[in-house]
This record gives structure tokens, sequence and C-alpha cells, in this order.
């Protein structure tokens, strides 16, 4: 049952939460200019180096698909990114390899993916302006193959152990690891001082299936026409809460552990298709709580279109209860959009 793959997604995801962590600390407080961009692009390649470079040394014919690719980077203007990112590889590696190898591992990203046969997909660090504002970011790693996600394994550094209605936002405590196997249920890590592993325990989607008791989820950085589509329809389906805003696959973690009973994402630029590697883990891991993902018509996520989910739009995903009711209240709002547009 993927074992082994199983045991190095998790070791491999927690290096990735160390360097978050080294990036983030790095910068000295009141010192994070709010229109530099560099300390997320700095995360963004180290860790996508440090799980290419990981995944070749152990799985070298699985290929990989992540967000990132070397090009920029290897012109002479990004130099010093370049030298940022390689002592930021050689932090959490100790053969400290060299910044020609660092860029070929980030390469790797983009190469050509054969969906017929197995490989990895990788979001280095999803939610990059929750990352820059210190609030919600994740790591996402997940093995494909045929279109089905086998595993994933998602870190959310910064999310609160349990989400309160005030500081839904806020970083505290250490952070926790998602992680799945296809058909062998999903389990929470949480982590401690050092991202060192303090407990493990079972995910489950909550029971609740009262929209009066329910709590729902969606983007931060959604136009107001979004969240004002959102909003209709979570009133339809009679809940009441305010959502719960959180950048990243953090998302799906909270529905996969119960705190949420709904993630509804939806653009209304019709070109905008969603990526593979901002889903992939984030809905194995919400599927194998006792969760159900499809688009907002209702569609399986078909992950086997390339880089994109080029079959759907948005996204909804709940415990299971009350999955039909929001796909209704969602139909019925875009009829009314198009009635009056
Ligand atoms: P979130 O943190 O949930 O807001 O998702 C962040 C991800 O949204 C990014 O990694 C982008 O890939 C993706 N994204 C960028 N633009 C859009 C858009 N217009 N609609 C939906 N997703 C987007
Ligand atoms: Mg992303």
């Amino acid at each position: 049952m993927l074992a082994s793959e199983l045991a190095f997604a998790v070791e491999t995801v927690r290096s990735a939460v160390r360097i978050g962590r080294q990036v983030q600390g790095a910068i000295a407080p009141g010192r994070w200019d709010k229109d530099d961009r560099t300390p997320v692009t700095v995360a963004d390649l180290t860790v996508q180096a440090v799980v290419s470079g990981a995944l070749h040394e152990r799985f070298p014919d699985d290929p990989l698909m992540a967000e990132e690719g070397s090009r920029e980077l290897r012109e002479p203007a990004w130099a010093e990114l370049l030298a940022q990112v390689t002592e930021h590889v050689r932090l959490v590696r100790a053969d400290r390899p060299e910044s020609s190898t660092i860029l070929d591992w980030i390469e790797r990203g983009q190469q050509a993916i054969d969906p017929a046969k197995r490989y990895w997909v990788l979001d280095p660090v999803d939610g990059t302006k929750g990352f820059l504002r210190k609030e919600q970011y994740a790591i996402a790693l997940a093995l494909v193959e045929r279109g089905e996600i086998l595993l994933g394994v998602l870190a959310c550094p910064n999310l609160p152990a349990v989400l309160d209605r005030v500081g839904a936002s806020q970083a505290s405590g250490m952070g926790q690891l998602y992680a799945a196997v296809r058909g062998n249920g999903a389990e929470r890590i949480d982590l401690k001082a050092g991202d060192a592993i303090a407990a493990r325990s079972p995910l489950r989607v909550s029971p609740n299936s009262d929209p009066a008791l329910a709590r729902w989820c969606e983007r931060v950085e959604s136009s107001d026409r979004n969240h004002d589509l959102t909003a209709q329809v979570v009133e339809r389906v009679g809940i009441r809460a305010a959502p719960d805003r959180l950048d990243s696959q953090a998302k799906y973690a909270v529905v996969a552990r119960g705190e949420s009973s709904l993630y509804l994402r939806h653009s209304l630029n019709p070109t905008y298709r969603e990526k593979v590697w901002d889903h992939a883990a984030g809905v194995l891991v919400t599927e194998e709580a006792g969760g159900r993902v499809t688009d907002v018509f209702g569609r399986p996520l078909d992950f086997s279109r390339g880089r994109e989910l080029a079959g759907n739009r948005g996204i909804v995903a709940t415990n299971g209860l009350f999955h039909e009711r929001v796909l209704e209240a969602v139909r019925e709002v875009l009829k009314h959009l198009t009635k009056e547009s």
C-alpha cells in the first residue's frame, strides 16, 4: 500500500516545512516590504529543488509535475536570487549541492508527463500571498497515476491546532501534516518544535448535516464578484456562518478535520482553469477522511488532462452531507446570473 512512498513523502514534506520556516524566520521583524515577493520566491524555488532532488534520488523513474521552472533563474540578472536559493538548499542538504545541480532539480518540475504512468505533483508553496502575510500556506505533494490520486501529503505549517473563529487566519502552534493513501484513510500528523512528529491521529470529516451549525471556507484572494457568488450559494443552502477565509489547500485540511463542512471555490472568469498542484493532495486527504469533492457542476475532478483541470470549473469539497444541496444552489445562482447578464 505505497508504504515506502508515504514515508518518503512525509519526510520530504517535513524538510520542506523547515525551509518555509527558515525563509520566514530570516526576515527581521518589520523589514518585510509588502511589495517584495523575494521571500516567497526563495521558499518556492528552494522547496521545489529539495523535493525534486530527493525524488530523483529515491524514485529516479518517477517524473515530477511542479509549479516552478528554472528558466529565469538561469539569467545573470537573477544571480543574487540563485545564491539565496543555493544557501537555503544547503541548510537542509549536508552534501552542499552546486547551483547548477539545483537548477536542474528545479527544471525537472517542467518535464513532459505521460499521463498513463505514475508521476508526482508538487506545489512547493501554495498560497504565496498567505506566506507573505505570515498567514496560511501549504506544501502539497501527491502521487498520481492515470488521473487517479494515489497518495497525498499536505503540510500546513501555520494552521492553528484548532481553528478558532476570531483568529482563523493567524499563525499559532507548530502546524500539521495531512497524509492519505487511496483506500487507506487519512491521518493528521501534528508537528512539534524542530518539526519533529508529535502525534498521529485518524482524520474524519464532520458528521453534521444541519446547515445552521455548519461552517464553511473559501479563498482570501478572490474578487468581490466571486465572494458574492459563494455567499449567495451558501445562503441558499441555509448556512448562516460567515466564511473562514484561508489561503492555500489549508481549506481542504479544515474540511478533512471536521471543522468546516464546505470549501467552495469558483471563478467567474470563464477562461480560468484550476491547476493540478493546487488540488491533488488536498482532494485525496478530504476524500479519504470521508468527504466528497467535485467541480461546481458536480463533475468528478479529472486529473488526467495535463497541468490543468481542463474539464472542470471550480471546486465543491464537503463532508458529503451537504454536497447535493450545494450543487443545487450553485445551479440556481448561476442560472440567475446568466439571466441578469
Ligand atoms: P488560494 O490560496 O486558495 O487562493 O489559491 C492559490 C492558488 O490559486 C494559486 O496557487 C493559483 O494557482 C490559483 N489562482 C490564481 N489565479 C486564480 C484565479 N483567478 N482563480 C482561481 N485560482 C487562481
Ligand atoms: Mg498553489
